[in-house]
């Protein structure tokens, strides 16, 4: 079992960001109101999330650990339909067959403790705890020593923590996130469930006017978020961010989608700041294509470029931009 949970953790597990983002979602998944995640060493020493979610029982606590034990599908129809940002239960197990991990919970009583490192329960206590989850995963990697070598820079590892843990709280408004590395606070939302002013703890973008809200309701889809004004460009595609049913997603044509809602008012080399929520029937999108959930299938995805595009246009031509 360890084995074959380290050979999955080779597909969840890339680096550092692949860990801290499948430890928020289980903390989002958990019903959590505010999230608090603690890096050192670009996380290859520590990441820890603390979470006021639903916290596990202690009869759960082991089972979690297990392979496909995920207590959020009950059926292979679920499949179809999946909500939450978990299904596979894979990411508990696989983490702890590669790193050193301490998880204490409680669902509002008595809490417990588990301590597994490679893969093996050391222990297993009572524990003073309120309700939530705090995990630490501490030394990752330590028995995968090829996948160590695959690290690059810490600067480089930590930039795609940030770069996670933004897109997870721009799609979580409603959830205080912060991000702290090597005790020094990288960033902090309100949870009011703002999305601009999420966009303006992340980007500094949040100036009235800066962002333009956008709006749309097809009989299939529903459109909301905002987009930069056209002169408000970066140098990069990252301050994209596609939100499908509140699952961040890399998408190649949405991503067009947007840039073509600019048109020629997009200098060659420039991109928006945009965060584009979609909301469509679950039976209308596959996220069972990946481990890492990121990459899904949408029918009507040309459809639904071409409705992006236009409401995009049609908010600029509104501004007379
Ligand atoms: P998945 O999220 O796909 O179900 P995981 O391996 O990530 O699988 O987690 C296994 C199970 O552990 C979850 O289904 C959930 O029941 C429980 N769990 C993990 N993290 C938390 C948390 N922070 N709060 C409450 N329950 C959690
Ligand atoms: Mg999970």
């Amino acid at each position: 079992a360890v084995l074959s949970n380290q050979i999955a953790a080779g597909e969840v597990i890339e680096r550092p960001a692949s860990v801290v983002k499948e430890l928020v979602e289980n903390a989002i998944d958990a019903g959590s109101h505010e999230i608090d995640i603690i890096v050192d060493e670009a996380g290859l020493k520590l990441i820890e999330v603390i979470d006021d979610g639903s916290g596990i029982e202690g009869d759960q606590l082991e089972l979690a650990f297990h392979r496909h034990a995920t207590s959020k599908i009950d059926d292979r129809k679920d499949l179809f339909k999946v909500r939450s940002l978990g299904f596979r239960g894979e990411a508990l197990p696989s983490i702890a067959s590669i790193a050193d991990v301490v998880m204490v919970t409680s669902t509002g009583g008595e809490g417990q403790a588990i301590h597994i490192a490679g893969g093996k329960v050391l222990s297993q206590t009572p524990a003073e705890a309120r309700r939530g989850t705090d995990i630490a995963v501490k030394d990752l990697f330590y028995n995968v020593p090829a996948r160590l070598k695959y690290m690059k820079s810490l600067n480089t590892e930590l930039s795609k923590i940030v770069d996670i843990v933004n897109r997870l709280a721009l799609g979580h408004p409603q959830i205080q996130i912060s991000l702290t590395h090597n005790n020094r606070e990288l960033m902090r939302t309100a949870g009011r469930g703002d999305l601009l002013q999420v966009i303006g703890s992340i980007y500094g973008m949040n100036k009235a006017g800066k962002m333009l809200p956008i709006n749309n309701v097809d009989a299939d889809f529903k459109i909301s978020g905002y987009v930069s004004l056209p002169e408000l460009t970066r140098a990069s595609r990252n301050y994209m961010t596609i939100l499908l049913n509140g699952r961040y997603i890399k998408n190649y044509q949405l991503t067009k989608a947007i840039i073509e809602g600019y048109g020629s008012k997009l200098m060659v080399g420039r991109y928006p700041v945009a965060v584009v929520n979609l909301e469509m029937d679950p039976l209308l999108v596959d996220v069972n294509v990946h481990p890492t959930k990121q990459e899904v299938r949408i029918s009507k995805e040309s459809e639904l470029s071409e409705i992006v595009t236009a409401t995009i246009r049609a908010k600029l031509s509104e501004q007379n931009l």
